[in-house]
């Protein structure tokens, strides 16, 4: 349920994308790839107006992100609002990010609770849940620093989940961890693909791309270079500089 028309953005005059269209289907995991600086993080941001657009529209459901409309123009709303939009959408980032002085638990149950204002029991309830499907229901009571980089990136994962997003962007949520810590994360977006949940995921591991990925879009310089089905994708590239990328991750 996510539509991008015609997006483009710049940074000081600099456009880092496009005119970006893309549809991607409910339910549906898709992967970017592409090189550093291609304008994959930028999208993402974008997608819950964490990034303003200079032209285009991105709905993700029937909601037109970040704007509304006035005539023939497209109005910023307010930070409030925008606020309220993105509580249907979750975030996990390469830096995890969780609250240094809050427990595994308390981290988790923070935006239902305060943003939300839901029951406690009801939060708590969610909360335990989730923290025992990313594999963490023995670690509830720990403080973040007590935690690994792969189980501190899970309890980031069950805390944008508290908030039951239907869609969940990840931005390199691997690149920062120890190589034998990115199995375990990998493995929770997996199971969690399988949720049913719309999934789009920046990433460099083509194992889990052809393994879980839907549909793969392939970016270069701010641009959607080749996109389509996951596995018609890896198994013959078109374009050479998709041919060239993959030749360098894999
Ligand atoms: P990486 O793989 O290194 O994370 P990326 O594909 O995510 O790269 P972006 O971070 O989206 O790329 O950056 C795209 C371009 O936009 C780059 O040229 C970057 O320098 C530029 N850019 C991104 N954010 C800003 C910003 N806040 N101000 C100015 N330029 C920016
Ligand atoms: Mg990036």
């Amino acid at each position: 349920p996510i539509r991008l028309r015609g997006i483009r953005k710049q940074f000081s005059g600099k456009t880092v994308l496009h005119d970006i269209n893309l549809d991607i289907a409910a339910g549906s995991v898709t992967v970017i790839l592409g090189p550093s600086g291609s304008g994959k993080s930028t999208l993402l941001r974008c997608i819950n107006h964490l990034e303003k657009l200079d032209a285009g529209t991105i709905h993700v459901g029937d909601a037109l992100v970040g704007y509304r409309r006035k005539g023939q123009h497209l109005v910023e709303l307010a930070e409030h609002q925008v606020a309220l939009q993105r509580q249907s959408i979750g975030m996990v980032f390469q830096q995890f990010n969780l609250f240094p002085h809050r427990t595994v638990l308390q981290n988790v149950m923070d935006a239902p609770l305060r943003i939300r204002k839901e029951k406690r029991a009801v939060v708590e309830a969610r909360a335990l849940k989730l923290l025992d499907q990313v594999g963490l229901a023995h670690r509830v009571s720990a403080w973040p620093r007590e935690l690994s980089g792969g189980q501190q990136q899970r309890v980031a994962i069950a805390r944008a989940l508290a908030m039951e997003p239907g869609v969940m962007l990840f931005d390199e949520p691997t690149s920062a961890l120890d190589p034998e810590l990115v199995g375990e994360v990998l493995q929770v977006m997996k199971q969690l693909a399988h949720s049913g949940i719309t999934m789009v995921v920046v990433t460099h591991e083509i194992g889990f791309a052809r393994e879980v990925a839907d549909n793969i879009v392939f970016m270069d310089n701010g641009a959607i270079v080749e996109s389509g089905d996951a596995r018609t994708l890896l198994d013959s590239p078109q374009h050479p500089r998709l041919r060239e990328f993959l030749a360098s991750v894999l």
